[in-house]
């Protein structure tokens, strides 16, 4: 991602100041400009602009008249679903159910769905900001491509980004009002940046193990840099700030997962990770490390059931006539394909194994009891969950877990495939608690004069897992909120 300039003076007064050079905040930046703003003022904690923005591909794929920007992230979404409606308002009722439905109605109804209609005009509003050039990228440009149209974006509105600078506190006078936030220049030099809004928009908090134990249930020391591994591992500053400006919890967090893959992959995108994903690949199994299945792995949800797992570690297994079928026929979804235009999902995959192969991560062998062998499993437990397995395709009904019948492939070709696997985290939800302005609100639910929040610092939106299956929720609903803080800071007045 881009580098970008450092404050040198030690007192800078800008209008508005934004947290964070992510997804969030730069769509705050853009918007709180475009809508008027003077001085708007990005601070970065790191060297690079971008913050998590630089994962989500960006295919601004609306030729079939359903606007959106990255992923659909569930994949079983067929056509017909009101989701894919070309009618945005059915469209956003339909993620707002969906949400909402994924929340348990836990969530904060109304800025839910202030979200999913804001979000609906996400792909416009990026248009109108990107050069016409960049609306259909090549597959080598997807990934990353939000994060620097963003960044330029802002260059091109006179919004100023200072990497380097990490904020360390939210200013407030004496009746409350926010005045601006202190921070550190690269050699832990004090610096005051004068506004009076300030938007938080941090990213999160999957990098303090302070606040992961306070909310994360299932939290275990030895595997956490393992989950935590494939987005930045943000330390959750705004939240932290936030709270200590008087602001209030809304109470709900949320941890945000890859779909089932190897996390030391790293790349999302990689033909083994797309291999053994289940979303992409059902009809895989998962298995404890004790031989036995322990979820239904065609439901993209079934991720949460890896939390209930020791040391979170499972097998995902596979057999050669169903690696052959995937590797020929591809997934099983319709959407994807169309919006990965162009990208060769499953090509290269043979190094990658490989590679696995000689870091221990995967097993190949004639036969399960080897596999078994390896995993540190009972062969007999293993073969005895095959078997079942097994006898459940023949019937066409999973009389276990109620997999869906059309993915339900015998292992009977071998040679036979283990790999290891745990959860891999990508972001946290939550809790900052804000209105539909998204302005913080205090705990008697006042908002504090002049401090906002947006992206994934929020909370409201959803409550213990993540709603996947609503559109583009995650990065989408970032751009949303940073929209409204950007278009309510620049509107002026504290409140
Ligand atoms: C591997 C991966 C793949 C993903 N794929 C998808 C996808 O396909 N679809 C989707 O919808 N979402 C996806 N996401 C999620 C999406 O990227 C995030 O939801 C989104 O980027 C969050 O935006 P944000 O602005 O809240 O945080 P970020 O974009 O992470 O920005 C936060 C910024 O704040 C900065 N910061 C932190 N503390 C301070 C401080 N004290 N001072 C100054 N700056 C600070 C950080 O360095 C960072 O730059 C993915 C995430 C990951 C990790």
């Amino acid at each position: 991602m881009s580098k970008c300039e450092q404050i040198t003076a030690e007192v800078l007064q800008a209008d508005i100041v934004i947290v964070g050079c992510g997804a969030g905040g730069m769509s705050a930046a853009i918007a709180a400009k475009k809508a008027g703003a003077g001085r708007v003022v990005v601070l970065e904690k790191l060297h690079v602009t971008g913050g998590n923005a630089i994962f989500p591909p960006l295919p601004l794929a609306d030729d079939d008249g359903v606007p959106r920007f990255a992923c659909m992230d569930d994949n079983r979404v067929r056509p017909g679903d009101p989701r894919l409606s070309p009618d945005p308002k059915v469209r956003a009722d339909a993620n707002f159910t969906c949400a909402m439905e994924w929340n348990h109605w836990r969530g904060d109804a109304r800025l839910i769905r202030t979200l999913a209609d804001k979000f609906e005009t996400n792909s416009d509003w990026l248009k109108s900001i990107m050069a016409p050039e960049d609306f259909i990228p090549s597959p080598e440009d997807m990934r990353g491509k939000l994060a620097r149209v963003l960044v330029q974006a802002c260059k091109n509105a006179g919004v100023e980004i200072y990497c380097d600078t990490p904020v360390k506190q939210i200013i407030k006078d004496e009746i409350g009002q926010v005045t601006g936030v202190f921070a550190e220049d690269k050699d832990g030099k004090r610096l005051e940046v004068t506004g009076k809004r300030v938007i938080i928009s941090t990213g999160g908090f999957i990098g303090s193990k302070e606040l992961m134990e306070r909310y994360f249930h299932s939290y275990d020391e030895n595997i956490y840099d393992e989950i935590c591994y494939m987005g930045l591992k943000h330390t959750g500053d705004g939240i932290k700030m936030a709270l200590e400006a008087g602001a209030a919890s809304d109470g709900t967090v949320a941890f945000e997962w890859e779909m089932n893959r190897m996390p030391w992959l790293r790349n999302p995108a990689s033909p083994l990770t797309n291999l053994l994903n289940n979303d992409m690949n059902p009809g895989v199994i998962w298995v404890t490390p004790q031989g036995e299945r322990f979820a239904d792995e065609s439901k993209m949800n079934a991720t949460n059931s890896i939390y209930r797992l020791k040391n979170k570690t499972f097998y995902i297994l596979f057999d050669q006539g169903q690696k052959d079928k995937i590797l020929t026929e591809g997934p099983d979804f319709d959407l994807l394909p169309e919006m990965l235009r162009g990208v060769d999902l499953f090509g290269g995959v043979e190094p990658e194994i490989k590679t696995q192969l000689a870091e221990g991560r995967m097993k190949i062998a004639d036969t399960w009891d080897e596999i078994a062998e390896w995993m540190g499993a009972d062969p007999a437990v293993l073969k005895a969950t095959i078997e079942e397995y097994n006898s459940f395709c023949d019937q066409g009904h999973d009389a276990m877990f109620v997999k869906r019948p059309n993915v339900l492939t015998a292992f009977r070709t071998g040679p036979y495939y283990a790999a290891k696997s745990t959860l891999a985290m990508l972001v946290t939800r939550g809790p900052l608690k804000v209105n539909t302005k998204m302005q913080l609100l205090d705990k008697k639910d006042e908002p504090i004069p002049g401090l906002y929040a947006a992206g994934v610092d929020i909370g409201g939106t959803d409550s213990d897992t993540y709603a996947c299956s609503a559109a583009c929720h995650s990065i989408g609903w970032s751009l949303a909120s940073g929209r409204i803080a950007g278009e309510n800071a620049a509107k002026g007045g504290g409140r």
